[in-house]
């Protein structure tokens, strides 16, 4: 069974059969209305990953509770689906994660949350989410050492257990993010899955941002693995492999931990930003649909 359906069909467990339908009430919307079905949104600049030669903000800003529901309450149709995560940040440093997600929850049909994991507590991991998607930047604790500086797989594996055990019912899927110090862990990865009794796993790359500091430059990817995206570009740099792919983040806008309303979470400095929740602000960002088609933001080049 695909990630999708099995997502899917976790949710109608949960939520039960009328599920569905309040879905594709919010889809058609959304499609009605002509505004992006998801949201993605970044609850805090603040990291918990505590990796060597990474500097979060020592003063990260977090997502205020209240100018999240401002945002929703100026849109014209709620979203289908909204889903939590980091630039280059993780959604478990808020100290506003409950009321997010609780807001979150109320506005839409399904809320995920992507996050290293680390710094899981007990309350997390009751909160109503249908969805966690836990990355793992290595598999050993050697290549979790050679990536980030320093060795928390230990602790990434009790948070997933935590989700596990808690059984609320939530979707968890355990993913390998390779890096060039952890380009080999798929072996070690299919270990640790068996081993865990991990229902759902997924390999993918790391991806190259330069704005990303240490973890988002060009030596630290998995460049000589055949299945990364990015190759090196004659010019010394980086490329990607495969141009003129969909934009990944067509149907969905990013809410940053500022407010800022922005085309996706990744697009660079040239991309607009929005900072007053209304309906206005929500049409005008409808309308970047056409430039992230175009693939025109600077970014967009470097986005597989
Ligand atoms: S960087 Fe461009 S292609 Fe990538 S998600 Fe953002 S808008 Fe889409």
């Amino acid at each position: 069974m695909n990630r999708t359906a099995a997502a899917f069909l976790s949710v109608v467990r949960r939520r039960g059969p009328a599920w569905p339908f309040g879905l594709g009430f919010r889809v058609l919307g959304c499609r009605l209305s002509g505004l992006p079905r998801g949201l993605v949104v970044e609850p805090s600049e603040g990291c918990t990953g505590g990796c060597a030669n990474c500097h979060p903000p020592v003063e990260p800003v977090h997502l205020d509770p209240a100018v999240f529901e401002r945002w929703l309450d100026a849109r014209p149709a709620q979203h289908a689906t909204i889903h939590l995560a980091g630039r280059h940040s993780d959604p478990l440093s808020s100290p506003h994660l409950g009321p997010l997600v609780g807001l979150a929850r109320a506005r839409s049909s399904m809320v995920s949350i992507s996050t290293l994991g680390l710094g899981m507590t007990p309350a997390v991991t009751s909160l109503p989410v249908d969805r966690w998607l836990i990355s793992l930047p290595a598999a050993t604790g050697e290549s979790w050492m050679a990536v980030k500086g320093v060795n928390r797989l230990q602790e990434a594996l009790e948070a997933v257990r935590m989700l596990r055990a808690a059984r609320t019912g939530a979707m968890v899927e355990v993913i390998l993010t390779k890096w060039s110090g952890s380009a080999g862990d798929a072996p070690a990865f299919a270990r640790l899955a068996q081993e865990e009794g991990w229902d759902n796993t997924r390999i993918v790359h790391a991806f190259y941002d330069p704005l990303g500091g240490e973890y988002g430059r060009q030596g630290a990817l998995a460049l000589d693995e055949p299945d990364c995206p990015y190759r090196r570009s004659e010019d010394g740099g980086v490329e990607l492999r495969l141009h003129g792919a969909l934009c990944p983040h067509l149907d969905y806008l990013c809410l940053d931990a500022r407010g800022g309303l922005r085309p996706c979470p990744i697009a660079g400095g040239d991309a607009p930003v929005l900072y007053e929740p209304s309906r206005e602000s929500w049409f005008e960002a409808a309308s970047w649909k056409a430039r992230k088609t175009r693939r025109s933001f600077r970014n967009c080049t470097i986005c597989p």
